[in-house]
Order: structure tokens, then C-alpha cells, then sequence
């Protein structure tokens, strides 16, 4: 369950030393090299899931508990406000890391902005054609 030529792997099992927060039998929390604000960090797997769609589900079930842990830690050590919880799936998506990982952005008050979608109207007809096109492939 290793990729040999994946940077998180080895970061998540410290063959490549990181500024860890926590860690575990599964998984190994960073933080981030490029942070979005201070104290920015993922929680990395310890085995090689490319994306949410490769997670296996122990994984799965045990990543959101984790990052409100983080995400209620920095709270607590930091003083933010809140948290964004961002998880990339695939390039066009700003996935770098092809290693599953979910970022931790704590937010402060008056803090950096981060980059949000503009909202564009929506048409009602369009939206139940575009759900039930969904609807389609989940059955
Ligand atoms: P993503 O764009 O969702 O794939 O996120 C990849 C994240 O990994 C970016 O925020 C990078 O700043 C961060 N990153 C890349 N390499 C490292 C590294 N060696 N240590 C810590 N963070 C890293
Ligand atoms: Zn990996």
C-alpha cells in the first residue's frame, strides 16, 4: 500500500522529516510547506490512496473524526476562529499530491482571505437535469 516514488508516503511514514503535529498507526498530520494561513496542515494516510475515490473505507471513516480533532486543537493552541476543511481530487480540481490528503486551514479573524467560487445563477430546469445525470451514474 506504498508508492515508492510518492513524497507523502514517505513523509507519512518519516522517511522524510516533517513538522508533525500527530500521528498514529494510520496516519501522520503535517503542516504545510505553503501555508494558507499560519498553522495550515494535512492529514496524510500512511498508505497510498491517489484520491477520495481510492480511499479504502477504514480509512474513510476514520479521516473526518480526525480532522475535527485537528481542526478543534488549533482552536484551542491558535486562537482561530474556525477551520476550512479542502480536499482536492485531480489536477483540474488543484490537486499537486497525488497522495489523498485533507487540508486543515485554520481561519482567523482579519486574517488571508482564501480564494472562494464566484456563485453564478442557477436555472431550475437545468438543476433537475443536472441531478437526475448524477442520479444516473450512483444507481
Ligand atoms: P494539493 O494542492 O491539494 O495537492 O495540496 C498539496 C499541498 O502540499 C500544498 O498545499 C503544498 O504546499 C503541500 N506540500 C507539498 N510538498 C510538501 C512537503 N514536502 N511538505 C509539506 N507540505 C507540502
Ligand atoms: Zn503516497
Amino acid at each position: 500500500m506504498r508508492d515508492e516514488t510518492c513524497i507523502f508516503c514517505k513523509i507519512a511514514n518519516g522517511e522524510i522529516p516533517s513538522a508533525t503535529v500527530y500521528e498514529d498507526p494510520d496516519f501522520r498530520v503535517i503542516l504545510d510547506l505553503g501555508p494558507a494561513s499560519e498553522g495550515h496542515a494535512l492529514i496524510l494516510p500512511k498508505n497510498h490512496f491517489k484520491d477520495v475515490c481510492d480511499l479504502d473505507e477504514e480509512t474513510a471513516a476514520k479521516v473526518l473524526p480526525l480532522a475535527a480533532k485537528i481542526g478543534a486543537a488549533m482552536k484551542k493552541s491558535l486562537g482561530c476562529a474556525g477551520f476550512n476543511l479542502v480536499q482536492n481530487n485531480g489536477k483540474e480540481a488543484g490537486q499537486t499530491v497525488f497522495h489523498f490528503h485533507v487540508h486543515v486551514i485554520p481561519r482567523y479573524e482579519g486574517g488571508p482571505s482564501i480564494a472562494a467560487w464566484e456563485c453564478q445563477p442557477a436555472n431550475a430546469d437545468k438543476l433537475a437535469q443536472i441531478a437526475e445525470q448524477i442520479k444516473s451514474a450512483l444507481s
